[in-house]
């Protein structure tokens, strides 16, 4: 791929060049792109490809893959984000083209660890697995020519002979359905080598740990928390590991500086002015070991500094839930850190228990954090303590649970109570792990992390 930071230097691909490079709505992704395209352009593509994978990632979890609801919901969403949606749709050039240069973009973020490896592999080869089983037949074998696949479709007798066999090893399949489809012999999954470009590295670090959303650092709500209110806010509206940070701070007085970055940044996004974070940790400081002269000389500039009043004067942004769970794990007599990714099970039941939340639900969330689905076990848990069936947003940053969840007891937003679905299509938590995927979204926050990177230094003090 070539990039530039001018306009796109090349004039879109006409006519029959165009059916050329795109003949089919389904891709292998065997050549990377070699036009040009600006970074708006690349970044873009990146940003709506992730939030494709991450409904992807959200309907495996809460359907059965294949079932009408998850066919309805991800067309639905390939169609808004203007991907191919359609195998019939021949004129989709500009659809395919971003398919295409999408794929290639997150391959070369998401190749860096093997995490972040098994979480783009395992929401491609979905997508992929809907989209090809959306071709019908003569689609399917015009696509495998296309790619030199020589899967030929087993025979009528062959078919009927392995039945019970085909039946059992394709969920979601009735006995009627083996008569009509065509089976292939087809088990490609390997994907090819990835092949990195320099320039790019830093966007494509970012990308991978980046998420989409607003930019928390701006403080809408400044001033509108009182500081009695933290306590009950911290029950009725704080994801789990601002609860946990709060209760610790409370028990403590104290918190180690992985804490007090966390929690303190979190506390300035929900709307803390510099002085009542400065009132705050300091009336809790002396209640322990900390005297006030010494929070005066210790803790107080690291409290500025976070509000952009020191040293650097950088406006510090709030962690988004990518970056808590991918950096800076919590060791002994830490509690930063997101409690669905750090926490043992055990001690995240008990936790759960505590919170009066139901068995099912623990059992539920504990499922998603076994398949390491992290925040989409915060996003049940948002959904159990708040009492909705339909969280109406995909979680990215403990101040998006915040924002949400005061909208909602505010009256913000209208409480979507779906009257209860039967097993077999909703929330088949257990029956359908779709393994080795932690919840990856996605932002362009690259400066604000580069800049916290600095900040670090003023909280070194335990
Ligand atoms: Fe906090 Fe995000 Fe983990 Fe939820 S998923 S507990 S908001 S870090």
């Amino acid at each position: 791929m070539e990039f530039s930071r001018e306009k796109r230097l090349k004039a879109r691909l006409a006519g029959d060049r165009r059916g050329d490079l795109y003949p089919h709505s389904l891709q292998f992704y065997l050549q990377p792109p070699t036009e040009n395209i600006s970074l708006a352009e690349f970044e873009n593509f990146a940003i709506d490809r992730l939030k494709l994978l991450k409904v992807v990632e959200n309907l495996g979890v809460s359907y059965v893959k294949g079932s009408d609801e998850y066919k309805s919901r991800l067309e639905r969403e390939i169609r808004k984000l203007k991907f191919p949606f359609k195998a019939l749709v021949e004129d989709d050039y500009d659809a395919r083209r971003k398919d295409h240069i999408s794929h290639f973009i997150l391959r070369l973020a998401y190749c860096q660890s093997e995490d972040l490896r098994r979480w783009f592999i395992q929401q491609e080869m979905d997508l992929f697995r809907y989209r090809f089983n959306e071709l019908n037949g003569d689609l399917v074998e015009k696509f495998l020519k296309y790619v030199n696949l020589s899967y030929g479709a087993i025979s009528k007798e062959v078919k009927e002979k392995l039945a019970v066999q085909l039946l059992n090893s394709t969920p979601g399949l009735s006995g009627a359905k083996v008569e009509e489809l065509e089976f292939y012999k087809l088990t490609a999954r390997s994907l090819p080598a990835v092949q990195s470009d320099e320039r790019l590295q830093p966007l494509l670090n970012h990308l991978s740990h980046s998420y989409v959303g607003p930019d928390y650092s701006i403080q809408k709500n400044i001033g509108k928390i009182s500081l009695e209110h933290i306590d009950a806010l911290s029950v009725k509206s704080f994801p789990l590991c601002m609860r946990q940070l709060h209760k610790a701070l409370r028990d403590n007085h104290h918190l180690r500086h992985g804490g007090r970055m966390q929690y303190g940044l979190f506390l300035k996004g929900i709307g803390l002015t510099l002085e009542q974070a400065l009132q705050f940790w300091k009336s809790e400081f002396i209640k322990g070991k900390v005297d006030a002269d010494k929070f005066d000389k210790g803790y107080a500039y690291s409290i500025r500094h976070n509000y952009g009043k020191e040293g650097k004067r950088t406006d510090y942004t709030p962690f988004s839930c990518m970056k808590i769970i991918l950096s800076n794990p919590p060791s002994q007599g830490d509690y930063h850190g997101c409690p669905f990714r750090h926490s043992d099970p055990e001690l995240l039941k008990q936790k759960l228990q505590s919170y009066k939340i139901p068995t099912t639900g623990i059992t539920q969330i504990l499922e998603l954090v076994k398949g390491m689905h992290y925040q989409l076990a915060c996003q049940k848990y948002f959904q159990l303590t708040q009492d909705v069936d339909d969280i109406g947003f995909s979680l990215n940053h403990p101040n998006q649970y915040f924002a949400e969840s005061q909208k909602l007891l505010s009256g913000g937003r209208e409480v979507k109570k779906e009257p209860s679905e039967p097993e077999s299509s909703q929330q088949k938590l257990s029956s359908q792990k779709s393994t080795n995927s932690c919840s990856i979204p996605i932002s362009s926050n690259t400066e604000a992390d580069t800049e916290l990177e600095g900040l670090d230094a003023y909280f070194t003090e335990d």
